[in-house]
């Protein structure tokens, strides 16, 4: 076993199943992509560290856990159509990739999408989608989708995102100021948009979403 996969065996173990991820799958996911690849060179010993990591552009790729609750709270099943703002490295994509259909993956920063792309391609991750864009908008010409997953802080839910759900989809997100936020699982319950299960999964920090329905770009 090379060093990266033992590192990545105990990341798993303790920081991931100790703190109660239970998605077997997902499990299995984390065990299996290297996450050292989605950073640079020089940080790559650091990668499976329990935390976030510089991957350039003010940019950071999540912290493990992170990536874990998110991941476990959208409850994928294998068959699912998934939308995630905010490809950054592509690790959350690529974890996504391994446990639905399709996945659907926005970011803002060209130059980020890139190299993301080049990882996506060089590990098969071909059911990955990737575009340039504002994702605060959604990818409207492949809606609605089983789950959505916003990996940069928002002010508040952007509407458009939430209508390209399909009932019985859920949303997470982080929501809240530009320092800290709240993750939320909303789960759309009828074709009535106002007509969503909306759970707080806890605190948390991240960079900010900026587009049309974020920030402000
Ligand atoms: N999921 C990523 C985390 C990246 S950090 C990973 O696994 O590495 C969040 C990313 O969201 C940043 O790369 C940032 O450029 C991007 N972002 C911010 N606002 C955005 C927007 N409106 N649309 C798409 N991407 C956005």
């Amino acid at each position: 076993m090379d060093i990266y996969t033992k590192q990545r065996m105990k990341m798993v173990d303790s920081q991931i199943r100790s703190r109660g991820i239970r998605d077997e799958r997902l499990l299995k996911a984390m065990e299996l992509i290297p996450r050292h690849i989605f950073v640079d060179e020089g940080l790559a010993d650091q990668a499976y560290n329990d935390n976030p990591l510089p991957i350039g552009e003010g940019q950071t790729i999540s912290q493990p856990y992170m990536v874990a609750l998110m991941t476990e709270a959208l409850e994928l099943k294998g068959g699912e159509k998934v939308l995630e703002i905010g490809t950054g490295s592509g690790y959350q994509s690529a974890i996504l990739s391994k446990l639905a259909d399709r996945v659907f993956s926005i970011e803002k920063i060209a130059s980020l999408a890139g190299r993301a792309r080049s990882i996506l391609d060089l590990l098969g991750c071909f059911n990955v989608l990737t575009r340039v864009g504002d994702g605060s908008y959604g990818w409207r010409g492949e809606a609605p989708f089983d789950g959505i997953i916003v990996t940069a802080g928002a002010p508040d839910i952007p509407m458009p995102i939430l209508e390209q759900l399909t009932i019985g989809g859920s949303l997470v997100i982080p929501v809240g100021s530009l320092s800290s936020q709240t993750l939320l699982r909303l789960t759309r319950l009828s074709e009535d948009i106002e007509d969503v299960k909306r759970e707080d999964l806890g605190g948390c920090r991240f960079v900010s979403l900026i587009g049309e329905y974020g920030w402000g770009s």
